[in-house]
């Protein structure tokens, strides 16, 4: 760890040298930006960037929130909590704060244990227990649990093709997660591939007549570590027990039953509890513009109820109150305005990100773009946006200070689907998140294990960095960005 720290704060020193040079050439010809290019003023950009890699602010209030709130699932004494923290520290830093309401799930997790009662070769009298966790919104077992033989199954398919022997069991999807696509820069793919199964299994295997469900880990790193996160009930579905059992105790099951039957006690407790109030937090940078219109910078407040929630998503929480409070220590006033938002149950129903999009009203034009941090603390590589293909040159100019961060990469795509950011997208807004290196960040993501020391103090500084640059970049720039063109019909 401490080689590793070592190693980045050399990298950052070295940037920072770099820079220099790049300054001249920015100033002088400079062949990245057109002539033409309306300038965002770089001198600016660059004491942002200097007062963000120097300050512990993200980090310290990041401690705070994991260490003496801790886990903040929604409708949770934590979640409220953090919603008073974040509050405060927005009003500190000076900017005008609201809460807004909104009525969120709250789910509650209870009992959670299993073992295996009978397979192929058991010695008499003896059962095995296995380490697993409850889905967010799993149905409960009777209090003292019930017993069931398991179909396994490695996917949808083999699961419709042995359908008829799904009533009255417990279904076990044992679909591994692909760390090679996280090894190449693609867990998103990885998370996407392996969560089908934590996402709709549940559901689909209710409908066939499961008791319960059971999903592999969806997560890279395989100490026996279960990994939570929400799973999906349509209409009408019964929501059976539902839960995720660590990478090693699937693939046991697994070998077991490919020697013949084998029988599972389980017992899930939880409770779905009516919905409770619970609010977003805004907080305004205003502009000198008089349009209103605004960026927005943010993460999602609440966290799973496992562990701290200190990459998801603690960081991006701080990490966009790190952006306002160096904007606002700098006495910046931005041209358009500046909101960071901590949106509250982007985890279990994304409840905060619509009651936003549906306050907006007429207002949606005043959303000029929006950035959320969600993928953790590891080293930013650069960002990523969904603004129109011929708006990407617009950003180049924000290159030069990107590479004196070690993070060069402007990655444009036409959608990104951020969690709370996606009904805005969706309506047109330009969209952006901080592109990070998440190779290892699902071998904590929704686990007890997602603790402070697994972010790096100098990467959430580089964070921030990033983010604030972006954001003043985005507030500053005289030429505007398109809207994307709209998913849905506007209503
Ligand atoms: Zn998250």
């Amino acid at each position: 760890m401490n080689r590793y720290t070592q190693r980045i704060a050399s990298r950052i020193a070295v940037a920072v040298a770099c820079t220099v040079a790049m300054n001249a050439a920015f100033s002088a010809t400079s062949d990245e930006t057109p002539a033409a290019a309306p300038a965002v003023d770089l001198a600016t950009l660059l004491r942002i960037r200097d007062a963000a890699l120097a300050s512990d602010f993200a980090y310290l209030r990041l401690a705070e929130l994991t260490d003496r709130i801790g886990p903040r699932l929604s409708g949770s004494p934590g979640a409220a909590a953090a919603v008073d923290l974040v509050a405060d520290d927005l009003r500190n830093i000076g900017l005008h704060v609201t809460l807004q309401p909104v009525k969120v799930p709250h789910w509650v997790r209870g009992a959670e244990t299993a073992e295996l009662v009978d397979y192929p070769g058991r010695p008499a009298g003896l059962t095995q227990r296995l380490t697993l966790t409850a889905l967010g919104g799993s149905g409960a077992t009777p209090a003292d649990g019930l017993t069931a033989r398991l179909v396994v199954v490695h996917g949808m398919d083999e699961l419709n093709a042995r359908a008829a022997e799904v009533k009255g069991g417990i279904v076990v999807f044992d679909v591994p997660f692909n760390q090679q696509l996280a090894d190449n820069g693609r867990s998103g793919n990885a998370y996407g591939e392996a969560g089908l199964y934590r996402f709709i299994g549940p559901a689909t295997a209710a409908k066939m007549g499961a008791v319960a469900a059971l999903v592999r880990s969806v997560g890279g790193a395989n100490f026996r570590i279960a990994h939570t996160g929400m799973t999906a009930w349509g209409k009408d579905v019964q929501h059976i027990p539902a839960a995720a059992l660590t990478a090693e105790d699937a693939m046991l099951i697994d070998r077991l039953s490919a020697k013949g039957p084998v029988s599972m006690r389980l017992t899930l407790t939880p409770q779905t509890l009516p919905d409770a109030d619970s609010s977003n937090v805004l907080g305004d940078l205003p502009g000198s513009d008089q349009s209103g219109e605004m960026v927005l910078v943010s993460g999602h407040l609440d966290s799973w109820d496992l562990a701290q929630g200190a990459t998801d998503d603690g960081t991006g929480v701080m990490a966009a109150m790190g952006v306002a409070e160096v904007l606002h220590r700098l006495g910046l006033t931005p041209h358009r305005g500046v909101r960071v938002v901590a949106w509250m149950n982007e985890e279990n129903g994304q409840r905060g990100a619509k009651a936003y999009f549906d306050a907006l009203h007429d207002k949606l034009a005043t959303q000029f773009a929006a950035i959320e941090s969600d993928g953790g603390a590891g080293h930013p590589l650069g960002i990523l946006t969904s603004v129109v293909p011929e708006d990407a040159k617009s950003l180049d100019a924000l290159k030069t200070v990107l590479r004196s961060l070690d993070a060069p990469i402007i990655d444009r795509r036409d959608r990104l689907g951020s969690g709370d950011l996606s009904l805005l997208e969706d309506a047109g807004v330009p969209s952006f998140e901080p592109f990070v290196d998440t190779r290892s960040y699902f071998n904590y993501h929704h686990t007890a294990a997602d603790t402070l020391d697994k972010v790096d103090p100098q990467e959430l500084k580089r964070q921030v960095a990033l983010l604030a640059v972006l954001t003043w970049y985005l507030a500053e720039m005289p030429q505007g960005l398109k809207r994307l063109p709209q998913a849905v019909p506007a209503s």
